[in-house]
Order: structure tokens, then sequence, then C-alpha cells
């Protein structure tokens, strides 16, 4: 029903409602309060005390007087009392108080109470009368507001609503409302707005955010397609991965040596492997990619690895020709800047099956690339793929093993909902020998210093990064910034070779000016956060991050991960403007922390539930009543009762799950779903 033809709100107040998206009475219901107010308590006026905001039932003794104090000033009064006592009722500015009360009416006033030159007053009271009343002696919504909507017209909105409604159709199975001790709908909708007591609250809260995580959960599943046990390619032979481990030019750390493990473990299994390697930057997530993809080739079957950016696809590429130099595997490249006739080539090599291994990037997944025999993807740094091209790159190949390397630890809550059909490892292991990088965040005033300290380390031969925030590749302003940089630092260091490297480059000009850092042509490179993921240059052991405060703290953390990666200790230097308190803690938190995990959960807790990055960073849609951070246990058991649905009915084709899948495929229509 349209919230127009509810009671009191009509036209006008249907287009306010419209733009905090509310346009039917089911929208309206699904605008949870804030919080609440309790108003349950009565109080005598004999018993209040200052500072306290209670409910009192009086009785007027004089009518309203008004007094202007000022041009822009004016104050109400009127005395009440109650069999105890009696009192000063104070509004401020409130021109329509007056001529509203008769002596002897009887009113439910609640407000805050103060003294006034030793008198009781209650101040700009929320005022009912006596057997009438709606928002008093009650716990009371209070909602987020718009510009022209009071708490009062969203209020008793919210009462017609729930009245005009009627019985809704629930859309949980009672077996699983049981199973899980999840509140039935109607009670759960009257008592997330007018709850009883804040038991009914929290009853009724559970079940909305069971019910939102649920249903995120399904959609995300992509319960259309039908992805359930299938069979997958059997990697028989996995002791070919210890001739390739022996040739290595280092021992594997136990980590990567168990989720290599685990890897081939699920690719002789005879299922489809879906699974997630999270890995701290530096973990060595490469070589464990390389091992699966040694299988896949040598057990006969193709293996792809996509790579979010087309600098790091052609590292790997790199990495891959020296870890499998001298065994026979044969790997092309195939990215989108490729000239039209070298990926005419490529795509000829990878349908004839001549090719064996493909490294990309996401031009892997169009129409046009056809594999003979596809049996493994491996995605890097996934959190830039989502679920839909992780379906469409499976479709690729007959049932394809999926293996996710991500160095963006996440939240346990978070990885729960995104990869929630996924398997995943963890490498919680640096390589030996690894010196953390020493990091200072310090304010505009250090500039000089840290030019000079700059100055010092690349005299003595050692490579630097400096980086420029780009919130979008696509903002003119911020390239100019990266630009004009640049010129500047070549006024600085004159001596130096200064290059600079943006996403809105041409792919070629890119690479080689990567490869003229690599080869150490370039001592100093400014650049956008293009070097975010994966690149490895070892004699690049500096890092000045401008403008730190405008970067996620998991970002700044891949960031410094670019280097550190030699023999020599190396430091990032974080310059941040603005002295507000929580970014300060979140420098502070880069300085003391070089943990992925640890620093991922501090982003999340400083950035605070309201704000939803934590979320849409990662494709997520706006949460209505779920924090990600603290319904860690629903979060749970609304997996849980997910992965039940799912096996019990994967397409929710049946009619128990219709409502359910309604509700997901809206989630999915709303485009809301990973980027
Ligand atoms: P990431 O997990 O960030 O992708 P990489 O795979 O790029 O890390 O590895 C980082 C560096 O560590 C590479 O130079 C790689 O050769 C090296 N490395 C990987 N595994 C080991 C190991 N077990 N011992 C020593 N060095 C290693
Ligand atoms: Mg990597």
């Amino acid at each position: 029903m349209d919230i127009r033809y509810l009671k009191g709100v009509g036209e006008k107040r249907a287009e306010l409602f419209s733009k905090k998206g509310i346009n039917t009475v089911e929208d309206l219901l699904y605008y949870f309060p804030r919080s609440h107010e309790d108003r349950s308590e009565m109080k005598e006026i004999a018993d209040c005390n200052e500072g306290e905001t209670v409910c009192v039932s009086v009785t007027v003794f004089s009518p309203v007087s008004e007094v202007r104090v000022r041009r822009n000033m004016l104050i109400s009064t009127m005395i009440v009392s109650d069999q105890s006592g009696a009192m000063t009722v104070v509004w401020y500015n409130n021109r329509y108080v007056k001529g509203q009360f008769m002596t002897g009416d009887e009113y439910i006033l609640y407000g805050k109470i103060t003294r006034n030159r030793g008198k009781k007053e209650i101040v700009n009271p929320v005022y009912e009368k006596k057997g009438g009343e709606r928002f008093t002696g009650k716990i009371v919504p209070i909602y987020p507001l718009t510009e022209g909507l009071t708490q009062r017209i969203v209020q008793s909105s919210m009462e017609l609503a729930i009245k005009a409604a009627g019985r809704l159709k629930e859309y949980i199975p009672s077996e699983i409302r049981e199973k899980y001790n999840i509140a039935e709908l109607n009670y759960a909708m009257k008592n997330i707005h007018f709850p009883e007591d804040f038991e009914s609250y929290n009853i009724a809260r559970e079940r909305f955010v069971f019910e939102e995580l649920l249903i995120l959960r399904l959609a995300l599943s992509g319960h259309r397609k039908e992805n359930t046990q299938k069979s997958g390619a059997v990697f028989s032979d996995t002791s070919c991965v210890k001739e390739f481990v022996k040739k290595l030019p280092y021992p594997l750390t136990k980590a990567q040596d168990r989720v290599i493990r685990e890897i081939l473990s699920d690719c002789a299994s005879g299922g489809v492997m879906n699974r997630l390697v999270q890995g701290d930057v530096g973990s060595g997530k490469t070589v464990v990619a390389a091992a699966a993809i040694y299988a896949a080739v040598k057990n006969g079957r193709q293996a792809a690895m996509m790579a979010p950016t087309e600098i790091l696809a052609a590292q790997h590429r790199e990495t891959l020709d020296k870890l499998f130099a001298g065994t026979g595997v044969t790997v092309v490249t195939l990215t989108g800047g490729m000239k039209a006739a070298e990926k005419r080539l490529a795509q000829d090599m990878i349908s004839t099956g001549k090719a064996d291994v493909v490294v990309g990037t996401h031009a892997l997944i169009q129409k046009t690339t056809e594999f003979s025999d596809l049996a493994l993807v491996v995605a890097d740094e996934q959190h830039r793929f989502g679920v839909e091209q992780r379906a469409r790159l499976a479709s690729k190949g007959a049932n394809p093993h999926i293996l996710i390397m991500s160095a963006t630890p996440i939240p346990r809550t978070l990885a729960l909902i995104l990869y929630g059909d996924l398997d995943i490892s963890v490498i919680d292991e640096l390589p030996p020998g690894r010196k953390p990088v020493k990091t200072y965040a310090v304010g505009e005033s250090m500039r000089k210093r840290v030019y000079a300290f700059v100055d010092k380390n690349v005299a003595a031969g050692i490579q630097a990064y400096i980086v420029c925030p780009l919130v979008e590749e696509t903002e003119k302003s911020d390239l100019r910034n990266a630009k004009e940089l640049c010129e500047k630092l070549s006024r600085i260091f004159p001596d130096y070779k200064i290059g600079l490297i943006h996403g809105k480059m041409r792919a070629k000009m890119k690479e080689s000016v990567m490869d003229d850092f690599m080869k150490g042509d370039i001592n100093i490179l400014v650049s956008t956060t293009v070097i975010e993921v994966g690149v490895n240059v070892p004699n690049a052991n500096i890092m000045v991050i401008e403008n730190a405060e405008r970067f996620g703290l998991s970002q700044l953390h891949q960031l410094r991960g670019r280097v550190g990666r030699g023999a020599e200790q190396a430091h990032c230097i974080m310059i941040a403007h603005g002295s507000g308190e929580v970014t300060k803690k979140r420098m502070e938190t880069m300085c003391v922390s070089n943990d992925g995990f640890y620093i991922s959960e501090q982003d999340l807790l400083l950035r605070g539930p309201g704000d939803f990055f934590g979320t849409r960073q990662h494709g997520l849609p706006e949460m209505k009543i779920a924090n990600l951070f603290k319904d860690g246990d629903i979060l749970a058991v609304s997996q849980e009762a997910a992965r039940e649905i799912l096996a019990e009915d994967p397409s929710l084709s049946s009619e128990k799950y219709r409502a359910l899948k309604e509700r997901a495929d809206k989630v999915i229509d709303g485009g809301i779903v990973m980027n």
C-alpha cells in the first residue's frame, strides 16, 4: 500500500518520506528506530530529581503566560501540580503552547527536570492529555529524521502503519525460527518499534538482524545458478608438487606448506574447490598459487591466474616464468591493454590448449576467450573481484577449481558474509628474516625533514615511493596533484630520476615506467594507488604517503607492504593533515602495528558502525539494522541457517522459501551486490 493513503500522511509528507526511500507502508515498517526513549517511568513531582528525564502526571494550576526576554527569545511558563507538589513548565521559543492548556486539565508530561532559583522546572516537555496517551508512559521509538519530518509525525505514522498493515505474512519458515530461536515477524515488528520493555526490543532486533544477514547471504550465494555439489577435475598426481617445491630457492614456511596441502587435498577430492587464501602482504601467496597451478598442468589441465591490474599481471607472469623455468610449462599473458593481434594469438593458444597457463586481467573473463580445458582459476587480490565475476569465470571451464588470494585481511564477520560459501586458509606466518617496516606519522611541518631523509637514502642507492591519494581514478584534480608533486620533486631533487605512474596511463606506459623502476633507472616513483597490490621491488625501501588521512587503514597497510621486501630496514612515512582524534588514532594504529588483521579490525572500529565503509568497500549493501562488528553471534547463526536452507533447496525454488527468495532477489536487483 502506498504510504500516501496512510491516515495523516498525504501527498506532501509522502514526498518527505520518499526522500528516505520510503514509498510503501512496508518500507515504512522497515524504517527502524535509531534508539528508544524510556518514557515508561512515572514519578511524583516531589520525587523528581534534577537532571532526570521523566514522566509526570499533572493537573494544570495556572495557564501559560509568555515573557519576551529578547527579540529572539520567548519564554512560556505554566504551573502544574500533583498531590505531592507543584512545579513550573518552561518552553523556549514555542509560540504554540499559549492557549492550549486550561486550568484543571490533566496532562502527562515527559521532559528533563532542572532547578531554577531553587524551584523545580520541567523544560520543553512532550505533553499529552491524560487518557489519550500515545507517546508517553511507555518506551517510545526515536527515528532518524529528514527535514520537514518530526519525531511526532514518524511516530504516529508508524503506529498507524502497523495497524494498517494488519497481519504480516511471515517469510522465515517456522522450523528455521524454532531451531535458531528467532521471533515471529508480527511480534518482532511491533516490538522493534513499540516494545513493551527492552527485553522484547532485543528479541525483536535479533530477529531483524538475523533476517537481514540471512537474506544477504542467500542473495550472495548466487542461488539462481544452482552451483551445488558438482564434480570437479581430479588432480590425482599431487606428488609432482614435491619436485616443484624442491626446486624453490627457499624452503616453504610451515604455513605455506599447510595451505598447499589443503589446496591439493581439495583438488584431489573429486569435488570443486572454492577456497580463499588469506595472507598478509609478503606472506608468500604467489608461490602457493604457483604450486596449485603446477599441479593442474602436470595433471594435464589448464589454469588461469587473474590479477586486478596489468602491472600485477605482468609481475605474476615474470614470477611464474622463473618458478616454472625448465619444467615445460607454457605460460601466456592476456590483458586488456594488449594489441589486437597479440591478444588473438594468446587466445588461440588458450583455446587450442597450447598454453597451459594464462595470466591476465579481467579481459580473461570476456566472452571471446575460450579455454580448451580450464580446471583451475586463481584470482589474486580477490577483494576487487565480485561474486558475479567468480561465477562468470567458473562458467568458462567445466567446473574449474577456484582459488582466491587475498592480502586484505578482513574481520571474521565480514569474511563470513563475503565468503560464506568458501573454505578459508590462512597463511599466518611471514618468511623468516623480515624486518617490520618502521612507520611514522608526521604533519606538514615536517615535510623538509622528510625530504632530507629521502635524499639521504636515495643518495645511498635506495629507491623510494611517494604515494598520492586518488579517490577515484577519474578525478582530474587528483591526477593534477600527482603531476604537480612530480614536478615539484624534480626541482627539489634535480639529481635524481623521478618517475610518475597512475591509473589513467596506457598499459604500455605503465609497464615501461614500472620496468625502469625495477631496473633501478628511476630513483623516486610518484604514484597513485596503482601500486597498491602486489608489486614487488625489493630495493624500494622507503615510502612516503601524502594525505595519509584520506586512505583507509587496510589500504595504508597494503601500500606499506610494497616496501620491506628486501633484507634492509624499510621506512614508511605518512604525511597526515587534520588533528581530529580519529585521525590521530588511525595513524597511531599504523605506527604500532604491522598485523593486517588487527589493522582491519581497528579500521572498522574507528570508523564506527554508522560509517558504512567496511561493507561498501567490499561491495555489500548498506545494513538497515545489523552491525557487522557487534552482531557476530547472530551473524554466525544466520550463516548456518543459510547453509542449511541452501543444502535443502539450492535454487530456493520450493514454496516454503519463495518469500525469502523474493527478498534475496531484491537485494541483487538493487544492483548493490559486488561492484
Ligand atoms: P604476497 O603474499 O604479498 O603475494 P609474495 O608472494 O609476493 O607475497 O612474496 C613476497 C616475497 O617473499 C617474494 O619475493 C617471494 O619470493 C618471497 N618468499 C615467498 N615465500 C618465501 C619463503 N618461504 N621464504 C623466503 N622468501 C619467500
Ligand atoms: Mg601477492
